[in-house]
């Protein structure tokens, strides 16, 4: 009989939820997947997806390790717990640390925490996932791969804010960029769908989901992005502002008394597309009611599509050329409209939208929707949970580093 096939659990552990997805260590689609929602609360619940079919389920232990260890229960019972053969775990932050994925030992599990006062939301919930696995799966091999990495070849003067450099020194303030490992997938297969060399190219990626960043790419190096030392800096996302003139808060914070954490939050989590249209985060929410003649709506997408033209702009400055603008994320893979606002800002750049590709080019769809001999316009659908197992796959040995997997799904 041949032996079944080893698998890799991809964990995403962050605040308030939990997400996994069960692979092959070669790739192909997910085996079985889920989310742990409303940790911490009384409604606590994982929704699993397994072949198409969908079960909500109560959590009784209602935190991290109560949702991992119900989670693992239900692998067990599959008889798919004992063919995992690595874990690949997100991780926020990485700081300065952390250039590429490693498979997480004690030391760097010290290491990790060390970078948590930068990520102080998402580090400490990515290691109670971390530790929670460690526990329930101890002999596995456990891999971290980290959001920032692959910006860490952003030069020196992509990296720092002109402020004093003892902020740089003393608390590590310096741009890290986030989103790295669905950067770093889909410029990759970007690349490869069009054909461009390897070592001579330059590309923007827009990642546009609920956060947002673009990202300049370079024969395959991150040389700019919008993100900063938190995920608040660049685009203008679901809820959060994205650039503001730090002018504004203090104004803000002086009229109304409010503290600096009042403040952050309103900027993470009541501005952005919600904010400005005083009604949805949901991009898809904004068309239609845009549609309906909803001014706030039809603002938060004219703002959302200013912003991101003059960022791809300003990233267009650390490339040798332009050679192609990617779209990707929830926005990027399924908006039509707001890649057709974009694409019409960019004419400056001799970018020319093919209307009829930009309307085939939905739901998970990889193509080309410009026309003309500009910068090409591309849509490639992002696999951020494929891109950590095939790292996992990779650090564990289970897969010989000149075939790569095949892409998740
Ligand atoms: P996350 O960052 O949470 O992973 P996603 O990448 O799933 O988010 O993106 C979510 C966003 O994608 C939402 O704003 C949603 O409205 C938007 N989106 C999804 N489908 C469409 C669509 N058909 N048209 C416009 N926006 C869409």
């Amino acid at each position: 009989m041949l032996p079944s096939p080893r698998l890799v659990l991809v964990v995403n552990s962050g605040s308030s939820s939990l997400k996994f997805t069960l692979l092959g260590a070669t790739g192909g689609p997910a085996l079985v997947s889920g989310v742990a929602e409303c940790l911490g609360l009384p409604e606590a619940r994982i929704v699993v997806r397994d072949n198409g079919a969908k079960t909500v389920v109560d959590l009784e232990a209602n935190d991290h390790t109560g949702a991992l260890t119900a989670i693992f229960d239900r692998l067990d019972r599959a008889g798919l717990l004992s063919r995992v053969a690595v874990v690949g775990h997100r991780v926020v932050h990485g700081a300065e640390r952390f250039r590429e994925s490693v498979v997480i030992t004690p030391e760097i599990l010290a290491e990790i925490e060390a970078c948590s006062p930068l990520a102080p939301l998402h580090n400490p919930a990515n290691l109670v996932g971390i530790r929670a696995a460690l526990t329930a799966l101890p002999g596995v091999p456990q891999v971290a791969v980290f959001d920032t990495a692959f910006h860490q070849t952003m030069p020196r003067a992509a990296s720092f804010y002109a402020v004093p450099m003892s902020w740089y020194r003393d608390h590590g303030v310096r741009r890290y960029g986030f989103h790295g490992t669905s950067h770093r997938y889909v410029s990759a297969e970007a690349v490869r769908y069009l054909g461009l060399p390897a070592d001579d190219h330059g590309i923007v990626v827009a990642h546009l989901g609920n956060g947002a960043s673009a990202t300049a790419v370079v024969n395959g190096r991150s040389v700019d992005t919008t993100m900063g030392l938190t995920p608040l800096e660049g685009l203008v996302m679901g809820t959060r502002s994205g650039d503001v003139d730090f002018g504004a808060a203090a104004h803000v914070a002086r009229a109304t008394g409010s503290d600096i954490a009042a403040i952050e939050e309103v900027l993470n989590k009541r501005s952005g597309l919600l904010g400005l249209s005083e009604l949805s985060n949901d991009c898809r929410t904004l068309e239609a009611a845009a549609d309906e003649g909803h001014e706030g709506a039809a603002l938060a997408l004219e703002v959302f599509v200013h912003r991101l033209a003059r960022h791809i702009g300003g990233l267009a400055t650390s490339l040798p050329r332009l050679d192609a603008v990617v779209f990707t994320g929830g926005i990027g893979e399924n908006s039509t409209r707001i890649r057709a606002m974009t694409t019409a800002r960019l004419a400056v750049f001799g970018i020319r939208l093919d209307e009829t590709a930009n309307a085939a080019c939905v739901g998970g769809r990889t193509g080309r929707i410009s026309r003309g001999s500009g910068p090409v316009v591309v849509v490639v659908p992002t696999a951020e949970e494929g891109s950590i197992a095939a790292d996992a796959a990779r650090l564990a040995g289970l897969v010989d580093v000149d075939r790569p997997p095949r892409r998740a799904v």
